[in-house]
């Protein structure tokens, strides 16, 4: 499984000087494969999505907050016409998935409706239990725990095994179906946040600790861990730093780096 790393921020977009080994733009992983490009998430990380040919385009949202659907009025296939582009969310808060994203990308907040791009626009709400299967990529998802709610996805090619768990804050319940979810999978990409320090004053926020993403790993028996939603003000120093630091005493850790390519 091939798996880009768009997007690696949370919560916000940054910029500069102290964003380049991480990156700035915000949640957005792509997979591919050889009939499928799936997309997870939207964040402004999108915007740099490398051009895609005869796949097919699928994007899975965790859920519509900003930081997750951002770059998606510039995602570079939009501007295609006769191109479909397959949008999966959840329905929230009594919204579909279009009513979802139509909420955010309309006046007077936004300029142009994403029905008037040139490409094809296809819906799809996550209402089956059973998962999605796309050829050669098997999508399935539970509930985690977040304000307003967020998927956590797993993904399935050829034996990989890939668990996309961001915007989640680990709580006793929620982590026993994450735990079970996860199970002995190839890669967790898991929210890390806050540090410890700073927890506490988040608590509710709907964020965790890469502390307890280790604690996941463990419980689960995943063979890799990736951390994502890097806080908007945790610079590159010092989340080398914390990476130095939590190597240490873990193998198989890894910040996640915009940019970076991951083979599973
Ligand atoms: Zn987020
Ligand atoms: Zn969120």
């Amino acid at each position: 499984m091939k798996i880009t790393v768009l997007g690696t921020r949370g919560s916000m977009a940054v910029s500069g000087t102290k964003y380049q080994e991480f990156g700035g733009g915000t949640s957005c992983y792509l997979i591919e494969t050889d009939e499928n490009a799936i997309y997870l998430d939207a964040g402004s990380g999108i915007m740099n999505s490398p051009t895609i040919e005869k796949k097919t385009i699928s994007i899975f949202l965790t859920h519509p907050h900003l930081d997750h659907i951002l770059g998606f009025p510039f995602f570079p296939m939009l501007g295609e016409k006769d191109r479909n582009i397959y949008l999966y969310s959840k329905g929230r808060n009594g919204l579909s998935s279009k009513e979802q994203v139509d909420y955010v990308f309309s006046g007077p907040a936004w300029p142009v409706q994403m029905e008037n791009y040139p490409s094809n626009l296809i819906y799809k709400d996550l209402n089956e239990k059973d998962g999605v299967t796309l050829s050669d990529a098997k999508i399935t998802w539970i509930e985690g725990n977040h304000p307003s709610g967020s998927l956590i996805f797993k993904i399935e090619i050829d034996g990989a095994t890939l668990v996309y768990a961001t915007d989640y804050e680990h709580s006793k319940e929620s982590d026993q179906r994450l735990i079970i979810f996860a199970k002995d999978c190839d890669l967790l990409i898991y929210d890390g946040q806050y540090t410890l320090e700073e927890y506490p004053q988040k608590r509710g926020y709907g964020h965790s600790t890469k502390e307890h993403g280790i604690e996941i790993m463990n419980a689960c028996g995943c063979k890799k861990l990736l951390f994502t939603h890097h806080d908007p003000f945790h610079s590159d120093g010092m989340l080398k730093l914390q990476e130095t630091k939590l190597q240490g005493k873990c193998e198989n850790i890894r910040f996640a780096r915009a940019g970076e390519i991951i083979v599973i």
